[in-house]
């Protein structure tokens, strides 16, 4: 047998979490968003699911855009970020891709352009994160360049919460956001995963789920399971060395782990290398043989230690779930003083994946 370290993916869990979505915004038509390599799930993997389920995907790669249309996907795929060079146009018109636009540059290549097929544009207004899009005082202008560009079909437009998911919220943005869009007969698209859950009124004609279709919780105050979300990744591996420390006596890296009584400590197949944060201090939760236990000491590349003390079953070959189905991966993340996505996306490409 080989390293028993496997990521597994349980598509049908990821399938229930959509429905979760659909019953959050049953008006809404649904642009999963599957970046990041599916935040780690794999591109291809969740987009199964999603083909003949959503009316839209989004991504950011051109390439992932390309992908998904080769596997038949016929509506809407958004480019997150857009395009960057006026290169990519003939190719996005050429897979009917949507783009965000968020820039002046692409404004300036878009009114220059000339394309066989016309173009969906998401117009992105800065309505307070500071990151992409146009602020409120550019915002018409920028749609009407829009509107008189040759190459554009329809216009949505599109803003992108902060603070969703703390208790700040949402209302200054999407004020801001309302009070410009007044009156514009387009569609609208703003909901991330936490203003789905948390903020129906912002659902808008589009909502663009991403970290809840994997069964975590976008919340600090409340738990995927608390929401009716189910882990789509559960991160298994084994015990492969079991250690009998006396009390005084260290574990791991930087001896940073000292035992204040006699302890038994389980070695675990799994890593800083696969993905697990090197940052998960002595004390983060991990299940063996189903039993809530700690981490001690640094996690190495390759292998982190467990207290195996009060379980007295546990030997080389059982099973550890370091997060997933019984372990919440949010707890994991808080532990490690992260967040879920980060976990996810951080996946190793060695580790192997199955479906289950
Ligand atoms: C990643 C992303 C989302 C999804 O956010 P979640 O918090 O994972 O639901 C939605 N919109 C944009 C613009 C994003 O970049």
């Amino acid at each position: 047998m080989s390293r028993p370290l496997q990521a597994r993916i349980n598509l049908s869990a990821f399938d229930r979490n959509l429905h979760v979505v659909r019953r959050c915004a049953p008006e809404s038509k649904i642009m999963a968003v599957i970046k990041a390599n599916g935040y780690g799930h794999g591109l291809k993997r969740v987009a199964q699911v999603l083909i003949g389920n959503v009316d839209g995907i989004a991504v950011l790669a051109l390439e992932d855009a390309i992908c998904l249309r080769e596997m038949g996907f016929r509506k809407s795929i958004l480019l997150l970020e857009g395009f960057f060079s006026a290169d990519e146009l003939p190719i996005i018109a050429d897979h009917h891709l949507s783009i965000v636009v968020h820039n002046q540059i692409q404004l300036e290549i878009l009114s220059q352009a000339w394309l066989p097929k016309k173009i969906d544009v998401f117009l992105k207004m800065n309505s307070g994160m500071n990151r992409l899009g146009f602020k409120a005082d550019a915002f018409h202008e920028a749609l009407s360049i829009l509107k008189s560009c040759a190459v554009i079909h329809n216009i949505t437009l599109m803003t992108h919460f902060a603070t969703a998911d703390d208790e700040k919220g949402i209302s200054v943005q999407f004020l801001s956001f309302n009070s410009v869009v007044q009156g514009l007969h387009h569609m609208r698209c703003l909901a991330n995963s936490a203003a789905i859950l948390r903020y129906p009124d912002s659902h808008g004609d589009w909502v663009r789920p991403g970290i809840m279709l994997y069964g975590s919780s976008p919340f600090i105050d409340k738990s995927a399971e608390e929401l009716g979300l189910q882990p789509v990744m559960t991160l298994i591996s084994q015990i492969i060395a079991v250690q009998s420390i006396q009390k005084g006596e260290s574990v791991g890296y930087g001896a940073t782990f000292v035992a204040d009584r006699d302890m038994r400590v389980g070695i675990v197949a799994c890593g800083y290398a696969d993905g697990y944060p090197r940052h998960a201090p002595t004390g983060t939760p991990v299940l063996v043989l189903g039993k809530r236990t700690r981490t001690l000491g640094r996690v190495s590349m390759d292998m982190l230690h467990v207290d195996l003390t009060d379980i007295a079953q546990a030997q080389v070959g059982s099973e550890v779930t370091l997060w997933g189905d019984g372990m919440s991966i949010d707890e994991v993340a808080r532990a490690a003083g992260t967040i879920s996505y980060e976990l996810l996306c951080a996946l190793a490409p060695r580790v192997p994946v199955v479906e289950i």
